[in-house]
């Protein structure tokens, strides 16, 4: 699903991103853990061509978003992203913040837009909040619906980046409920993580991120179990 072939990302004289090489099966859930500053969110940010990479390739479901000749907005539709903050549309509904896409960019007609909107609410545990906005939600049902809101585009592959840092402690739980929901349904996942137990229980594959490369990966047995290289040990020593 995602193949990511010796990228290279600098900012600057700041080289973020060393040699990249990853292999994404379709319905893998991958997690990218590693210390703040080691290029977690720049990779991701590369993968949906929100940051442009120097060297290397990166090909999503077959198309190769790094070349400039990829339509990258049309390979976008097939990415959903969710960030720390929830960037929901504050002016919007909640219904209006899912059906938006669908109907500007898909050209979904209004009244399917809303069926599925009304279905993933459901899905999130939000169906009473269809005509609230924003401001009127919790952090834990923001993120919520900002999940719904990029299942609406029928993405083929969701990228995650740190969705529960932003959120009070009790309202982790319920994010990553959803989260994992969709993983058994079989969605293809990367998730940026500081939940160590979400990496463990939902993971396929475990990648350890350091200063720019990928120092270990493995099953999430195998990375916390038994580390094998003395940066992924320290990191987790200061983190489990
Ligand atoms: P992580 O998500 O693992 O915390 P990031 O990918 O956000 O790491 O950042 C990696 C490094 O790149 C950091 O040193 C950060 O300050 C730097 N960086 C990230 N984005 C930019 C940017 N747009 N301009 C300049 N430096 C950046
Ligand atoms: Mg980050």
């Amino acid at each position: 699903m995602i193949d990511i072939v010796d990228v290279y990302k600098s900012f600057g004289k700041l080289e973020v991103l060393k040699g990249i090489n990853l292999h994404i099966d379709q319905q893998e859930v991958v997690c990218v853990i590693g210390p703040s500053g080691s290029g977690k969110s720049t990779l991701l940010r590369c993968i949906n061509q929100l940051e442009k990479v120097e060297k290397g390739h990166i090909y999503v479901d077959g198309e190769e978003v790094t070349d400039p000749k990829t339509d990258i907005n049309r390979v976008r539709q097939k990415m959903g992203m969710v960030f720390q903050h929830f960037n929901l549309f504050p002016h919007k509904t909640t219904l209006e913040n899912i059906t938006l896409a669908p109907i500007k960019i898909k050209g979904v007609p209004k009244e399917e837009a809303i069926e599925m909107a009304m279905s993933l609410l459901r899905k999130v545990g939000l169906e009473d909040k269809a005509h609230v906005y924003p401001a009127n939600l919790s952090g834990g049902q923001k993120q919520r619906v900002a999940i719904a809101r990029a299942l609406a585009m029928q993405p083929k592959v969701m990228l995650f980046d740190e969705p529960t840092s932003a959120l009070d402690p009790e309202m982790v739980g319920e994010v990553l409920a959803v989260m994992k929901d969709l993983a058994l349904e079989g969605m293809t996942m990367v998730v940026v993580t500081h939940e160590m137990g979400f990496a463990r229980e939902v993971g396929d594959r475990v990648i350890f991120m350091d200063e720019g490369q990928i120092v270990e990966e493995g099953t999430p047995e195998e990375i916390f179990n038994n580390p094998k290289n003395s940066r992924t040990q320290s990191f987790l020593s200061k983190v489990l």
